[in-house]
């Protein structure tokens, strides 16, 4: 058998980034893909998507920014300020890694022979790296990546780096991987977006393409899929604009969202970030096990004692390793508000009503309960049941389409979120500073950015919003994930997303987002939201456009 080298992929990733054609990519990836084994196409197709693991695969590398710097320093013998300049000049890891290693293999004279990369080996020390855990686990992943990269050609650790940390930047979305798999194998887009949907997996949808067996992909339990967005409303009338009919509307929850695979005995809780979470909630386990004999939802786990209790408790049961203690202290309960599969039927391209009955069937009780909804035809109706939710202490109202597909990964208006007055924006932290006075010694001033494309814009900056718990944790963490040093501002890997509330956003050139907001505040980190997901340059100035017509 073939096997499917590193090169080849990095070269091709190369190839990719260097055609701004999105027909000459499609065309690229199509005749390159067609080369591989089965086992190597599906890994092959993980890594173009710029992640080291497939879509609804929960596992991580995490592996920090300076980890990488550390070693890329250490192989290439450079100094910190070389590779800060590099950086500052590339922007990018990837790049600075495969410079700086390439000036040390023309310093070398006899370079050590080394085994070439292959796709599987590295999905292997990826594989490797993500079992580890433990005291000593930093150690033996750096030992592993270390292997990994004095393999490596300087190309082939440009990507290794980009697919590390996610940032792969070649101008390929899953979408046009998605088009390539289709025309190379002669199957419909929409199949192939379909199966992709259900599957998580544009890796094992390229094997079925390719083997004629598409139309047999089918959800997965315990394999979570990617969950249905929301589009911001600002008015009870813009929910009525696609259409005239009824809206289901629901109680906004403030708390996390979760999907439940459950099959016999066995139960699966995963947040929207796809980790498995099924042991932090140990008091819905009975009644998620009686409630049908097979199914998947989609709900919220909120915590709550005679109502909302505030969210940062929620993640404090999150977090600890052990939640008994706090089983009494910060009760949760689940709300479901939609049903994807049940006893062998995916139900995905029912209408969302009849997704409701089938839910609304289902054995609910204490602390597992139906979502609560209405049905509403006019506007004033859908204000009457905002105000209510407020009034309750939720987040504001969900509005969904009664004829509405579930939509996996999709954000529209199929589902409508209208929250406050003025919507909150997720944002990335990008730059970091000591506070004043008793935050000197804590990193509590952040600067944030936006989305735009594959760049990062920035928008404001915030100091308010956090307890003293949360600042101490994310200095520790931005600590170990500082890019750049540069004195009182450091650069910081963009990863960490909060929600920040404003009073208004104004134009501006201060920030190169073109934007900045009127009196930022922090609402909550949002440790469910990854940096993919944040807010772009489009929702922001829809949200400006919004303000400007407002009386
Ligand atoms: P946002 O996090 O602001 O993008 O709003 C969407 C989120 O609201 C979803 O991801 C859910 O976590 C949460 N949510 C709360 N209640 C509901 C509900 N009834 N239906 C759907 N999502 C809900």
């Amino acid at each position: 058998m073939r096997m499917g080298s590193f090169r080849e992929l990095a070269e091709v990733m190369e190839a990719i980034a260097s055609t701004a054609s999105k027909l000459e990519k499609i065309a690229l990836l199509g005749e390159y893909l067609n080369t591989l084994e089965d086992a190597d196409l599906e890994v092959a197709c993980t890594y173009l998507t710029g992640s080291p693991f497939p879509a609804g695969d929960p596992r991580k590398l995490n592996i920090g920014w300076s980890a990488l710097v550390d070693l890329i320093l250490e192989i290439s013998g450079a100094s910190l300020q070389t590779l800060d300049a590099l950086y500052l000049k590339h922007g990018d890891l990837g790049k600075v890694a495969e410079e700086l290693l390439s000036r040390k293999v023309m310093l070398s004279l006899f370079p050590a022979p080394s085994p070439p990369l292959t796709i599987q080996g590295v999905r292997e020390a990826f594989e490797t790296i993500a079992a580890l855990s433990g005291p000593r686990s930093r150690q033996h992943k750096m030992e592993i990546l270390r292997r990994l990269l004095l393999d490596a050609t300087p190309l082939e650790a440009k990507y290794l780096v980009k697919i590390i940390t996610s940032d792969l930047r070649i101008g390929l979305r899953e979408g046009l991987l998605e088009e390539a798999i289709a025309r190379t194998w002669s199957v419909s887009l929409e199949e192939v977006r379909r199966a992709n949907m259900l599957l998580s997996h544009v890796g094992l949808v390229a094997v079925m393409a390719r083997r004629g067996q598409i139309h047999t992909a089918s959800l997965m339990l315990f394999r979570p899929l990617r969950f249905m967005l929301a589009e911001t409303i600002f008015s009870a009338e813009e929910a009525f604009q696609d259409q005239a009919g009824a809206l289901l509307v629901e109680e906004k929850y403030d708390g996390i969202r979760v999907q439940v695979h459950k099959e016999g005995d066995r139960l699966a809780i995963y947040s929207r970030t796809l980790d498995d979470i099924t042991a932090s909630f140990p008091e819905l386990h009975a009644n998620l096990l009686s409630l049908a004999s097979c199914y998947i939802l989609d709900g919220e786990i909120v915590a709550w004692r005679d109502g909302p209790l505030p969210f940062y408790l929620l993640q404090q049961r999150l977090r600890r390793e052990d939640p008994a203690t706090l089983l009494q202290e910060i009760p949760v309960v689940l709300f479901a508000f939609d049903l994807l599969h049940l006893d062998g039927q995916d139900l995905l391209s029912l209408p969302l009503e009849a997704r409701r009955k089938a839910l609304e069937r289902l054995n609910f009780r204490a602390p597992v309960y139906l979502s609560r909804a209405i049905i509403a035809t006019t506007p004033q109706e859908v204000t009457r049941a905002f105000r209510e939710a407020r009034e309750k202490g939720n987040e504001g109202v969900m509005v969904k389409r009664l004829d509405a597909p579930y939509t996996p990964g999709k954000r529209g208006r199929l589902w409508m979120k209208w929250k406050e007055e003025l919507a909150t924006l997720d944002v990335v932290v990008v730059a970091v500073e000591h506070g004043h006075g008793k935050r000197a010694n804590v990193l509590s001033d952040y600067t944030f950015a936006i989305r735009e494309g594959e760049h990062l814009r920035t928008i404001g900056k915030a100091y308010s919003g956090l307890t003293d718990e949360e600042i101490e944790r994310l200095t520790e963490w931005f600590r170990a994930h500082t890019i750049r040093d540069l004195g009182r501002v450091k650069l910081v890997e963009p990863k960490i997303v909060l929600e920040v509330a404003f009073d208004a956003i104004q134009r501006s050139d201060r920030h190169d987002s073109g934007f900045a907001l009127r009196f930022p505040r922090i609402k909550r980190i949002r440790e469910d939201k990854s940096p993919e997901e944040i807010s772009t340059v489009e929702d922001v100035r829809r949200i400006y456009e919004h303000q400007r017509i407002k009386p």
